[in-house]
């Protein structure tokens, strides 16, 4: 099976991008202002463990501070509410990431409501989801801006194309229609619950699978000529990680496809600076 799909190098954008990031931020720090990104862990969860590193990696990479804070999995609701507050009124501090999942007890969802909108680089805050919704978006979430990037560096047509989001979480599919949307693509947005999931991915002109299912999007499915956004990481049985696409079959009728891993994921992290930055900018003036 040839490959004739153009491979869109997630990895080599994102190094890309954190250069520029770097460029735009020296000036900033020259002035005074180090960007800064609040990081809360909670418990000992492994993948997070690994997500962490690498973001806070990242920020030291581009010039930002971090500000570390890894609490145990007992942590409670109170105090983690506490650290969310205090972080909220460090003037130092222009984004604020909580890890999820968060241990199990905590309601996560009264937490992130608890961090300011203006400090939430990750874009789940209601604010922000509903600010993207009218089309004046503030901070969007990383997963959804990197997949916009992508389909800019494949050079997608979008305006009038046919786009099907596999996805419908708060974090990935929803704002991604939404940009989707504003950028005059006429979406589709398919879950669980869709029937025949197949024959609308087979008339899609951009095809973005967020459902965390291994290899569930066939290469046959794939109209000739689309372009294909896999957002799934999935370590499969044998150990290898895989997206949610069959990537050698799709990638003999896509004309452009992401790998997995190096595709989705570096610019997810890329784009969680892009915001840190924005917000630190507001803060210069
Ligand atoms: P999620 O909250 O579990 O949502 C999955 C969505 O897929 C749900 O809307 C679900 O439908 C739908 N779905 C599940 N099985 C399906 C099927 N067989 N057919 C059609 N739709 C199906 O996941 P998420 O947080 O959005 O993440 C999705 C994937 O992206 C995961 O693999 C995750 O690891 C990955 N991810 C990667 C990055 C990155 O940076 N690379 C970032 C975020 C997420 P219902 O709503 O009906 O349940």
């Amino acid at each position: 099976m040839s490959t004739s799909a153009q491979l869109i190098d997630g990895k080599a954008l994102a190094a890309r991008v954190r250069a520029q990031l770097a460029a735009e931020t020296a000036p900033l720090v020259a002035r005074g202002v180090r960007p800064g990104l609040a990081v809360v862990l909670a418990g000992d969860d492994p993948a997070s463990q690994v997500y962490v590193r690498n973001k806070t990696a990242a920020c030291a990479e581009v010039g930002f501070r971090t500000f570390d804070h890894r609490l145990p999995s007992t942590v409670t609701q109170a105090e983690l509410l506490a650290l969310v507050n205090q972080l909220n009124d460090n003037p130092e501090v222009d984004g604020i990431l909580v890890q999820l999942p968060l241990p199990a007890g905590i309601d996560a969802r009264q937490i992130l409501l608890a961090v300011s909108p203006l400090k939430d680089v990750d874009g789940f805050h209601p604010d922000n989801l509903g600010r993207l919704l009218m089309g004046e978006p503030r901070f969007v979430a990383c997963t959804p801006l990197g997949v916009m990037r992508l389909l800019e560096e494949a050079k997608t047509p979008l305006a009038g194309a046919d786009a099907v989001v596999i996805g419908r979480s708060n974090i990935v599919g929803k704002p991604l229609a939404a940009l989707l949307i504003s950028a005059d693509c006429t979406v589709t947005v398919c879950h669980s619950k869709t029937r025949d999931l197949a024959e609308r991915v087979r008339r899609a002109d951009i095809v973005v699978a967020a459902l965390g299912r291994p290899e569930t999007v066939k290469g046959d499915w794939i109209k000739p000529g689309a372009t294909v956004i896999d957002v799934g990481t999935n370590r499969r049985a044998d150990g290898k990680l895989v997206g949610d696409v069959a990537f050698a079959e799709a990638a003999t009728r896509a004309r452009a496809i992401t790998p997995v891993p190096g595709g989705v994921g570096p610019m997810t992290i890329a784009m969680l600076l892009a915001n840190t930055l924005q917000s630190a900018r507001r803060r210069a003036g």
